[in-house]
């Protein structure tokens, strides 16, 4: 299972310039054309040469509500379109009006959680604005994912500052919400050796996108011995990466832990 994986509707991937000015965060990330983005059905095209069962496909949680809707749309449509490989994430913006009437559509509609969202946590409001968004998913029992960054180390396209601090104080605010930080929660896993922090991250999780990118093949095991391998989730961050670039040391985890790595922990956080 690869639950870390972008979509975008084929009107977006095809003309991305028409959007680049409507969004600062996705100008950011997709400006370059080298930035790819893939459609459902490329997705699906990929998990077949790379040996993937089921994808969890995540949508652009845009600032506007009207393109929000548009590319919730497109993953509805996709997940019904192939239910046995595709999952699916609502990509909704906190503080955008209507933000939590359109969640419940798409958790309605079967969508299994919401994200990938990011957050600046300079940003006033950003957690109030989270708030009723947070309470639905926990109460449905679902995950909300979201985008963590290292606080030191190389820059890249989408580094930002919600870092292990950020992280910490979000499910703080939210016991009982599972929350899976993308990116190995920027690094937040060593805190779980403290018992105080392993107490408030009970219901947090860790997936591994673009982990290659980032770290030695090392720290799978080294997350497995701070955190458990209970709460690392595989997703590879297609179509920024092949998912088979991630798998590199996971294969120093045990064949129990590998399963739960690489499907059971998925199946239980995004209930599938
Ligand atoms: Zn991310």
């Amino acid at each position: 299972m690869d639950s870390h994986v972008h979509v975008f509707p084929p009107d977006i991937a095809g003309d991305r310039d028409a959007y680049l000015g409507r969004d600062a965060r996705f100008d950011a990330l997709y400006r370059s054309p080298q930035a790819r983005m893939a459609t459902a059905e490329e997705v699906v095209r990929a998990m077949d040469e790379n040996g993937v069962a089921l994808s969890v496909v995540l949508g652009f949680a845009f600032k506007d509500r009207g393109l929000c809707r548009e590319v919730n749309d497109y993953v509805l449509e996709a997940v019904a379109s192939a239910p046995a490989r595709l999952a699916g994430m609502a990509a909704v913006s906190p503080g955008a009006p209507g933000a939590l009437a359109e969640l419940e559509r798409c958790l309605d509609a079967g969508l299994r959680g919401c994200g990938e969202l990011t957050f600046d946590p300079a940003e006033s409001g950003a957690y109030a604005d989270l708030a009723p968004l947070a309470e639905c998913l926990r109460e449905r029992g679902l995950p909300l994912m979201v985008h963590a960054s290292e606080p030191l180390g190389h820059d890249y396209p989408g580094k930002g500052r919600f870092t292990p601090r950020a992280c910490l104080d979000l499910a703080q605010a939210h016991p009982g919400l599972s929350i899976v930080f993308s990116h190995l929660g920027g690094g937040l896993f060593v805190y779980e050796l403290m018992p105080e922090v392993r107490r408030a991250l009970a219901d947090v999780y860790y997936d591994t996108a673009a982990v290659a990118y980032l770290y030695d093949p090392a720290v799978y095991e080294v997350v497995a011995a701070a955190a458990g391998a209970g709460k690392l989730i595989f997703g590879s961050d297609y179509p920024l990466l092949p998912p088979d670039r991630c798998l590199v040391g996971i294969e120093r985890l045990t064949a129990g832990d590998r399963e739960a790595v690489q499907s059971g922990n998925a199946r239980k956080v995004f209930k599938l």
